[in-house]
């Protein structure tokens, strides 16, 4: 999988900033706790979401601790949900990718933004068929909806899933397709950026904003923050109250944004996503998204 831009911290949390208008608003605490990882308030919760990206791998690696912190919430009686934005490969394959790094999800504690998406696909358009933006090798088969990989032809619509093989022509020929034709562009990983081996990816959320400050098109998002993604993480955690769940992740402006949101606690994870080594303070009170906690990692 190749990914055709890398970018840095600063100007992925300015776009950030740029784009804060479409999404959601919170309230948040006055301050942030330090805290050295999860076993050390996992008194406090019955439950942990956890953000993938940056806080259990590094691309296709794990981060070192990230399993045996698991495995020891586990043994505590914690439940463990992953809500990831990744929307580039089916839950089968996300959850035999996990347990490939160590991590033994079932697959009923996999939430990604693929699926919240996929589900709701028929909201968006009830009849019709999208033309897929999508790693090559994508198949499809578990999106209840007629979906192909988009190559010029006639769609109904426009399903951002993954940028592995998306590139400035690429973007131009599906924003010259929008201008000729308007039609709904759905977005199912709605990060700007995912931090991998090599450094920060420009995800499908950083191209939707591109058309949507282009063609002043309203892209429809699925996947943190906003709540859909949220609404699909509760549905596992029934009969928890909000305020025992910590959303736990490495980017404010999803995971921590859409944490408060949602009501739960929220865990800054700084050291192996898109802070890594980048002091968090100056992020923090420039976007007034403030965690409830923070740790180097989990
Ligand atoms: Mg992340």
């Amino acid at each position: 999988m190749s990914y055709s831009e890398i970018w840095d911290t600063q100007d992925a949390f300015d776009r950030y900033e740029a784009i804060r208008h479409r999404m959601p608003r919170a309230a948040f605490p006055s301050g942030t706790t330090q805290c050295s990882g999860l076993l050390e308030i996992a008194d406090m919760f019955d439950a942990f979401v956890l953000d993938s990206f940056g806080v259990l791998n590094v691309g296709e690696a794990a981060i070192p601790g990230a399993v045996a912190c698991l495995e020891q919430l586990r043994a505590r009686g914690k439940h463990l949900i992953v809500l990831t934005n990744a929307a580039s490969y089916t839950r089968e394959t996300a959850v035999r990718r996990y347990r490939a790094l160590g991590f033994d999800f079932a697959p009923d504690e996999v939430v990604s933004s693929r699926d919240v998406a996929a589900s709701r696909l028929k909201e968006v358009l009830p009849v019709g068929n999208w033309g897929a933006i999508a790693a090559p090798e994508d198949r499809f088969t578990d999106i209840p909806a007629k979906v192909e990989h988009w190559s010029g032809q006639e769609v109904d619509g426009f399903l951002f899933l993954s940028s592995a093989a998306l590139d400035a022509d690429l973007l131009a020929s599906v924003s010259t397709a929008i201008r000729h034709r308007k039609r709904p562009v759905v977005v199912a990983n709605p990060d700007l950026v995912a931090p991998r081996e090599t450094g920060l990816s420009k995800e499908p959320g950083y191209y939707a904003h591109q058309l949507a400050d282009d063609l002043t098109i309203a892209p429809v998002y699925f996947g943190k923050p906003y709540t859909n993604a949220f609404e699909d993480a509760k549905s596992r955690l029934t009969g928890i109250h909000p305020q025992r769940i910590a959303m736990v992740g490495d980017t404010l402006h999803t995971d921590i944004l859409g944490g408060a949101v949602a009501g739960f606690k929220t865990v800054l994870v700084r050291d192996h996503g898109l802070f890594a080594g980048h002091a968090t303070e100056t992020f923090i009170s420039r976007s007034g998204i403030v965690p409830d906690f923070s740790c180097a990692g989990i």
